[in-house]
C-alpha cells in the first residue's frame, strides 16, 4: 500500500508516502488520481517504478485523502452521529475503530440514563466523549506532519 498526503508539492517522506491536493481529487477519476500519484512520485528510485506501474493493473485500486471531520455538534433533533461521520480523527490517528466503538457504547450508556430524553443522552454522550476525540485529532495531525501532510487535515474545514 501507498499512502498519499496532501500537499502534493511537499517532498517524500522517508516512509514513501506523498501528499495530494485532496479531498478534491477524492471526486475526480482514477485516471486524474493515478497522475498525481505518479506525478508525486515521478524521479523516485527503489521500489516506486514498480509500484506504479502495478498501480495501473490493480484491480483494487482506492484512493481517498487523509482527513478529519470536525463538527460544531454530533446532534440534531433525534439524530445523533458516532464513529467517522461524526468526528473522523484520520487514519494517522490510528483510532478510528477505537472512537467508532466507544462512541457506539458512549452514546448507548447515554440514552440508557437519559430516561428516553434524546437531547439529553445526546448532550451527556457529546460531552464524555469530546476531551477523547480532541486528544486523537490532535495525535492524528501530529502524525500526519511527520508523513509531509499538512497540520490542518480538515480541508475543506468541516465546522
Ligand atoms: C486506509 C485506512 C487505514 C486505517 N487504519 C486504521 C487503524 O490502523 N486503526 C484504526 O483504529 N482505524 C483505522 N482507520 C479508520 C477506521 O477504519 C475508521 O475510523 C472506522 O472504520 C470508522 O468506523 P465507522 O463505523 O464510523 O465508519 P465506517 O467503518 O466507514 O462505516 C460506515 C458504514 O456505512 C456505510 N454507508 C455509508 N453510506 C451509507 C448509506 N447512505 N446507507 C447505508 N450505509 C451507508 C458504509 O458502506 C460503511 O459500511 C483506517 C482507515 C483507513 C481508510
Amino acid at each position: 500500500m501507498v499512502g498519499v498526503h496532501q500537499p502534493l508539492q511537499h517532498q517524500a517522506g522517508q516512509q514513501g508516502e506523498r501528499a495530494t491536493a485532496s479531498p478534491a481529487l477524492d471526486r475526480r477519476g482514477r485516471q486524474e488520481q493515478e497522475e498525481a500519484v505518479r506525478a508525486a512520485f515521478a524521479g523516485h528510485g527503489w521500489e516506486a517504478p514498480r509500484l506504479l506501474e502495478a498501480m495501473s493493473r490493480a484491480d483494487d485500486f482506492y484512493f481517498s485523502s487523509s482527513c478529519q471531520v470536525h463538527l460544531d455538534r454530533w446532534s440534531t433533533g433525534r439524530v445523533a452521529l458516532v464513529g467517522d461521520a461524526g468526528y473522523c480523527a484520520a487514519p494517522t490517528s490510528g483510532m478510528g475503530t477505537s472512537q467508532a466503538l466507544i462512541g457506539a457504547w458512549t452514546l448507548v450508556r447515554a440514552l440508557a440514563s437519559a430516561g428516553g430524553d434524546p437531547t439529553a443522552a445526546f448532550g451527556a454522550y457529546e460531552a464524555e466523549l469530546r476531551p477523547y476525540v480532541a486528544e486523537n485529532q490532535a495525535n492524528g495531525r501530529q502524525a500526519a506532519a511527520t508523513f509531509g501532510g499538512a497540520a490542518d487535515l480538515a480541508d475543506p474545514p468541516t465546522r
